[in-house]
């Protein structure tokens, strides 16, 4: 992110700090005692390169708040990742953590590197530094970090064991996203996209009875879109529209997600597809005549220029970001429900959670038990946020952010004020 990008970044997730404050009642002491983070670490990691030469790379830990326990979120591997970033994406971990009823506060990291440009012995050496350099200030009581951008399941063993050599002591519980082999679930990963499908299937049954029948478009075909599409098919909708970065397909009798998810991994992209209709842009795939939009690619799709555009009536962000402020309000007055991506997207870091709760019990839970407690989570964290919205908002003057970030603001405060510490 350029330095530009990332301070806006960071004044976003300030004006709705700001706003979730204002919506509350509360003052600017509060706003104030969360606006900054608590701590944040920059680290300088020497790594020998293959060629024998040192290089040094630059990488962040931003501890945002830890009210409701210890840090928890990922680290990400990005050439342009800068520390305003990282502190922006703390401070949203600590909403999204709140709002998911975990008892984690919000954290991030984040290292300056381009990670497919080093072997992967450089890689390995690189990862084990940056824990090296932040172990005093993580540990599965204080701060848990995780996979985000370009960062994985090895790279997270990698860490684990680091951590094993530096304290001496096997704590599974210091970071998550692991090998299953190591004491990673297999949910992770279907979990982002399995949560949106449970998100949007309890959406739908309070708005239309039901997510059997109702047409969806999905736009992107990631990890994520992916998954989306699979389990919203399973469970009775009917998937329309795909995309990817290529383009999109259309078939209004609906799509199988797998045989599609087949053809782009022969291919490269859904677009090769057969048994679609027609071909359809990106931009024409948000403004199709569906019940329900699953943005699920990248951010700032939906603005204020297509925003009068879009038909659905119900749209579920599975990207983070994918709306911004202003499209946000314009759909909420003509009473489209978007779900924010805050409670849509936390699938992930509920799968987190169930994994460390499952390290620190020494292995005790099973896949499906895994799978029952992240659907059960997600579910009914939709059926709160809902409740929220519905009891103390206007719907109409209020997208369905406002009460998210409420709830989660609140949470924090009450917690903080029980700690003595507002
Ligand atoms: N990186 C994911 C997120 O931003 C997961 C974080 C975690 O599991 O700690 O939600």
């Amino acid at each position: 992110m350029s330095t530009f990008e990332s301070r806006r970044l960071l004044d976003e997730a300030e004006r709705i700090l700001k706003r979730a404050v204002e919506l509350l009642g509360y003052g600017d002491d509060v706003y104030e005692a969360l606006r900054t983070p608590e701590r944040v670490i920059q680290v300088k990691i020497p790594v020998r390169m293959d060629d024998g030469t040192v290089r040094y790379f630059i990488g962040w830990r931003s501890q945002h708040n830890s009210a409701l326990g210890p840090y928890k979120g990922g680290i990400r591997y990005h050439p342009a990742v800068t520390m305003e970033e990282v502190i922006a994406l703390s401070m949203m971990m600590t909403w999204k953590n709140a709002l998911a009823g975990l008892p984690y506060g919000g954290g991030k990291g984040g290292v300056r590197v381009d990670p497919h440009k080093l072997s992967p012995r450089e890689l390995e050496q690189l990862s084990r530094g940056y824990i090296r350099a932040i172990a005093k200030y993580i540990g599965p009581d204080l701060d848990i970090p995780a996979p985000d951008v370009y960062t994985n399941p090895q790279i997270m063993a990698w860490m684990m064991d680091e951590y094993y050599r530096v304290t001496g002591m096997h704590h599974y519980g210091v970071i998550t996203g692991k090998p299953v082999e190591l004491g990673g679930l297999q949910t992770r990963e279907i979990a982002t996209g399995f949560g949106v499908a449970v998100v949007a299937r309890e959406i739908a049954k309070r708005m239309w009875g039901g997510i059997e029948g109702r047409t969806v478009a999905v736009q992107g075909y990631g990890n994520a879109g992916y998954y989306a599409a699979k389990f919203l098919h399973e469970m009775g909708a009917v998937v329309v529209a795909v995309s990817d970065s290529k383009g999109g397909i259309y078939s209004s009798k609906g799509l199988n997600p797998d045989e599609v998810k087949r053809v782009k991994a022969r291919t490269g992209s859904v677009i090769h597809y057969e048994g679609a209709e027609r071909r359809i842009t990106n931009e024409e795939l948000l403004e199709l005549d569906v019940d329900v939009l699953v943005p699920a690619a990248i951010e700032n799709v939906i603005t204020e220029h297509n925003a009068p555009r879009i038909k659905a009536k119900l749209i579920v962000e599975a990207a983070n970001g994918p709306t911004t402020a202003e499209a946000d309000r314009m759909l909420a007055e003509r009473g489209v429900v978007v779900v924010p991506d805050i409670l849509a997207n936390a699938g992930g870091v509920v799968t987190s959670h169930i994994e460390w709760v499952n390290n620190r019990m020494g292995g005790w839970i099973t896949e499906e038990e895994a799978r029952r407690r992240l659907e059960e989570t997600m579910a009914r964290n939709a059926a709160k946020v809902w409740d929220f919205w519905h009891k103390e908002f206007d719907t109409q003057k209020h997208p369905m952010r406002d009460a998210a970030y409420a709830l989660a603001v609140k949470r924090v405060v009450d917690a903080m004020k029980l700690r003595g510490l507002l």
